[in-house]
This record gives C-alpha cells, structure tokens and sequence, in this order.
C-alpha cells in the first residue's frame, strides 16, 4: 500500500472512531458503502489520497455551481477574510450583506422588500412558517395549520419535518411534529387530482389554515419529482383567494437550477415568502435567507411595546465570509450568462442521456433545466440505488442516488466532454444489470 493510501485508511479509522455522519445508517460503512477521505476538490473533481479524482455529478448535495475551489470566489472569502470575518447582526451590520440583500431584492419580483437570514436551509423553512403563523396572529386571525405536498421534502428540524413527507426522515417523529394538511403530490401530466386535493382542503379547513408551502417545479428528497407549472400557477391563485400565505422552498431549485434564475419565474405567479439557501454561496459557506414583502414587513412593525416584533435569531445569521461568497456567485450570474448557457449544456446533457433509453429498467428519464433523473424499475426490494454508487465510484463519478432513482444535478460549469464521461459511464454500469 502507497503511503498515501496508508494515510487514507487512518483517516478512517479516525473518522469512524468520532464521528457520526448525517443522512448516514453508520453500519453501512462496515461493508455497503466506503468512506472517502478527500484531500482536495477542484473544478467539478474531488481527490483522494491516491489522487483519484471523482467527478461531482450532485454539486455536493446540490450547492455547488461555480466548482470547487472556485479562483474567483476563493479571492473573494480572502479579500472580506481581511476586513471582516463576523458579527452579531442586530443592531450592526457590514456592507457584503447589505450590497447582497440590494442585489437579490433587484433581481426578484418588485413585490418583495426584504430580506430575512438565517444560515441553513431548514432554518429558512423554520422562519418562513413562523414568519407567517406570526404575520397571522397580528392580523387577529386563529389559524395553527400549514398546507404541503404529499412528498414534499423542507429540511430536518421540527418543524420543516412537520411539511415535508417523505417517510424515511419523517416517520419516526410523526408523534413530535405539528398536524399539517398534505395536499396530494402533482405529477408532470397530472395535476388535476392535485388541484381537487387542495380545493377541498381550503373548503373543509376554511379560517384554519396559515400558509402552503412547497418547492415549485421539482420535489428534489422526493425522488426528484418534476410537475407542472402549471399546476403551480393555479395553486398559488386557489391560495390567494382564500387569504392563505404562500411559502415557496427554493433551497434547492433556486439560483438557475431549472432552468430560470428562480423557479417562480416559470410559474407566474409570486410567494409571499421565498426560501433560499444551498447555491446561494456556491457552496462554500452556510447562509439562507427568506425574502418577503413590505406589506409582510410592516404587520411587525410597531413601538416595542406591542410585542410585535420577530425575535428570532440564529448567531452566524448574516455571516460576512458566506455573504461574501454570495456577492461572488451574483457576480458569475451577471457576468457570464450563465442561464442562457446552461439551456445549451441542460439540451446536450438531455440528447445523450436518451442513449439510456435502450434499457428496459430505466424508466422516467425526465429533466429540468440542470436535473436530470430516472428511475430503475423492476427491482423492488433491491438496494439498486447503492450499486449504481458504488460502481460509479470506480468509474469516479459521484453519484448519490435517492433509492432507486438516480439522477444528475451537475455544477453549472461541467464540459461536453465530462457530460459525456458520466452518461458513458452510466451507460456501462446500467449494462452490467441485464438479466
Ligand atoms: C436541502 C433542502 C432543505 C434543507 O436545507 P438544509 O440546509 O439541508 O437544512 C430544505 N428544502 C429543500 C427543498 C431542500 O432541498
């Protein structure tokens, strides 16, 4: 064994020694699924020890969109790293947030006013829910319940499990969660079951309920499921004749995953309360925000005395290194087109993944914008999912398939040539399952 290697197995053994690893059932890393220590990432690879590179197929759990040790946002941490690094963020504040804040609020519908951080995604989901409960309560109402989607997936504190629906995360703590009502999870065709779901939810819980919340155009955790915006569209309209608050999760599809900047672009029609996170810094640093309107705003705002104002606070909110980060990202997006490149790289990634269609198993190949995913079928009860990981490792491609669906969610600055590489891959590891 190379001393390299050496110093990898070691590593390992350390790890596994002290720690526990999120997402994880640790006894698959005793045989199922190997734990790789990383040296150094760059572009879309990560090395190893042994200086074998693997190819980033999930921008690293779907933040990542400029690369790795990107050079340009790499200088920016460096520059703010030598003037400000954090403060508390009340009763201060440091230009990068507010420089970030001014750009994001241009680049959105003018019908929101500001920005409210926190510094992970479920904690954006946290504040966004209490946000508007809160809103609900100035406004005299006695609304408790929160509308979601079957499938729906929001983050893993209390609350965000509360919306979401995917049974793995959620199950357990179904006796801690807050009741919410789940409206029936839309398809890419067929929504209209959807629609009915939802319009009898308003009717039969009318004055009940606070908000809806969901991630528009694609349920990611849930299998990355692509729907309609269509479906969307009219959702949002039902809601907002019945005086509910909409709640839009674009943690993950947000900052041009889709195809649009933001999802809702897509969809015509605008939230009250737009969660962002995960590419919000490229990947670098922990930073989410909710973005509301003035007219949200202003319920809170009134003399101390009133007990109006929204006390929540988390300690690294409004962090200037990851805001930094942020102001580095908007300046890619401003400076390199990189929307209407992305609809270039999105079409050839699409064409060549069609070479996947010659096998029976692979189902559902759908996309939107930069994801892609298809399902392998016929293999119930098999862990097919883990195999395709593990296969793909020796190819040096990393790929983290939810269950048997696998899909692509590259950083935005993959070449032809490394698209091609992974769908090759692919290809061979999906030929080795013919029966
Ligand atoms: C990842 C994700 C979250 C949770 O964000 P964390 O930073 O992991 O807490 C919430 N909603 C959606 C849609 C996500 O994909």
């Amino acid at each position: 064994m190379t001393t390299k290697a050496t110093e990898s197995v070691k590593l390992k053994e350390l790890d596994l020694s002290s720690i526990w690893h999120p997402c994880t059932q640790m006894h698959d890393h005793e045989a199922n699924i190997p734990l790789i220590p990383i040296k150094r990432a760059q572009g879309v690879y990560l090395y190893d020890f042994d200086d074998k590179a693997y190819l980033d197929c999930i921008s690293s759990w779907w933040v990542n969109l400029f690369g790795h040790c990107n050079p340009y946002i790499n200088a920016k941490i460096k520059e703010q790293l030598e003037s400000l690094e954090h403060i508390i963020f009340a009763g201060f504040t440091h230009k990068p947030i507010i420089d970030l804040s001014r750009r994001l609020l241009g680049l959105l519908d003018s019908k929101f006013g500001k920005c409210f951080y926190a510094d992970n995604g479920s904690s954006a989901v946290e504040v966004a829910l209490k946000m508007a409960f809160h809103a609900s309560v100035i406004q005299g109402e006695k609304k408790t319940k929160f509308l979601c989607l079957e499938n729906a997936y929001h983050g893993e504190t209390i609350g965000a499990l509360s919306v979401g629906d995917v049974g793995i995360y959620t199950q357990v703590y179904q006796p801690l969660l807050l009741q919410t009502l789940k409206v029936k999870a839309p398809s890419k065709e067929d929504f209209a079951e959807s629609l009915e779901s939802l319009e009898a939810l308003l009717e039969s819980h009318k004055g009940e309920i606070v908000a809806f919340v969901l991630e528009p155009l694609v349920q990611c955790a849930g299998n990355m499921n692509m729907y309609s915006a269509q479906f969307v569209q009219e959702a949002v309209k039902m809601c907002q004749e019945a005086g509910i608050y909409v709640i839009f999760d674009e943690i993950a599809v947000g900052f041009g995953r889709t195809g649009s900047l933001f999802a809702y672009e897509q969809c015509g029609v605008v939230p009250d309360f737009l969660c962002l996170s995960k590419g919000i810094t490229g990947g670098y640093l922990p930073l989410s925000v909710v973005v509301t309107s003035d007219a949200v705003y202003r319920l809170f705002y009134a003399p101390y005395s009133q007990h109006k104002a929204f006390l929540h606070s988390h300690s690294y909110t409004g962090n200037a290194l990851a805001c930094a980060c942020a102001n580095a990202v908007l300046d890619i997006f401003e400076r390199e087109n990189v929307i209407a490149k992305n609809a270039i790289l999105s079409n050839f990634i699409w064409e060549k993944l069609q070479n996947l269609r010659i096998f029976e198993y692979v189902q559902n190949l759908r996309h939107r914008g930069m994801i892609f995913a298809f399902d392998l079928v016929g293999f119930e009860g098999e862990r097919k999912g883990l195999e395709v990981f593990n296969k793909g490792l020796k190819y040096g491609l990393l790929l983290r398939p939810l269950g048997n669906t696998i899909y692509l969610m590259p950083p935005y600055i993959l070449t032809k040539e490394q698209a091609n590489y992974i769908v090759e891959s692919l290809a061979s590891i999906l030929k080795s399952f013919a029966r």
